[in-house]
């Protein structure tokens, strides 16, 4: 969200649909916590899951908070996950990719050829996301995201609580009724570190050289993987309904979870 555009915290109708949605989504956290160990938030870093990660951490919550670390994140992002630990005091997981697959990409295709083929693309985010991810879900009954259902047309679909297929276990989106503008309440209000891409035009934030500020009008996917078109863009990290079809990224809203990439 643009600074202009960030909520006035004067707004008492806003404020308290913040604070009864805050109460809900801590509930079901402790519910989660005490039903599904063990669970996993997979943190990306985004506007959302900075909102999930001050319930988890400030609430001491016992729900593992993990990142993936591409390797090609921006420097604003790896300095949030620097004041965030700072903020809280408490340690981010951090799964890096495993390094010979990274150099099996970069040896096949260059150090920057995810620009080249949608498929050359793909074996990227393999290599640097889902593999990783796939990692840091191992032997968890369950696992968190920061996503929301008015992201896109396709997330209006989105459950709160889901079964994923892909991973085979529970996957829990608490923010999935959440406003952007909630988002934004619930963290100027709490004071809560956020990426300073998003005050420069980077509603939806990845790897640095796949991400770019989005122009008035152009949706809040349009910055990420710019140069493929629409029907080309995959997230490949999330799935919707359970089915085991990755979704277009123009379909897709901000905050992917895992999408520290
Ligand atoms: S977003 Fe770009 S740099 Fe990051 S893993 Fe995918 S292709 Fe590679």
């Amino acid at each position: 969200m643009q600074r202009d555009s960030i909520p006035d915290l004067a707004d008492i109708e806003l404020m308290t649909a913040v604070a009864e949605k805050s109460a809900l989504a801590l509930r079901l956290l402790r519910d989660i916590a005490r039903d599904y160990a063990p669970v996993v938030f997979a943190n990306s870093l985004g506007a959302e899951d900075m909102v999930l990660t001050d319930m988890i951490w400030r609430e001491g919550l016992d729900i593992g908070i993990f990142s993936l670390d591409t390797g090609r994140l921006p420097a604003e992002t790896y300095a949030l996950m620097a004041a965030a630990e700072r903020r809280y005091g408490r340690r981010l997981e951090v799964f890096s990719p495993r390094h010979e697959l990274v150099q099996e990409f970069v040896a096949g295709h260059g150090i920057n050829g995810f620009y080249d083929s949608v498929e050359a693309r793909k074996a990227c985010c393999q290599a640097r996301k889902i593999e990783p991810l796939q990692r840091a879900l191992a032997g968890k009954q369950a696992w968190i995201t920061g996503l929301r259902a008015a992201q896109s047309p396709t997330r209006d679909k989105l459950k709160t609580v889901a079964f994923d297929h892909a991973n085979n276990l529970v996957k829990i989106s608490p923010l999935a009724d959440w406003s952007e503008r909630e988002v934004w309440v619930y963290l100027r209000a709490n004071d809560v570190p956020y990426n300073a891409l998003h005050d420069r035009n980077y509603p939806s934030i990845g790897c640095a050289p796949c991400t770019r500020a989005i122009q008035p009008g152009e949706d809040v996917r349009a910055g990420r993987w710019w140069w493929e078109t629409p029907e080309t863009k995959e997230c490949g990290l999330h799935l919707v309904d359970g089915k085991l079809t990755r979704i277009a990224t123009s379909k897709v809203g901000a905050g992917d979870t895992a999408e520290a990439a």
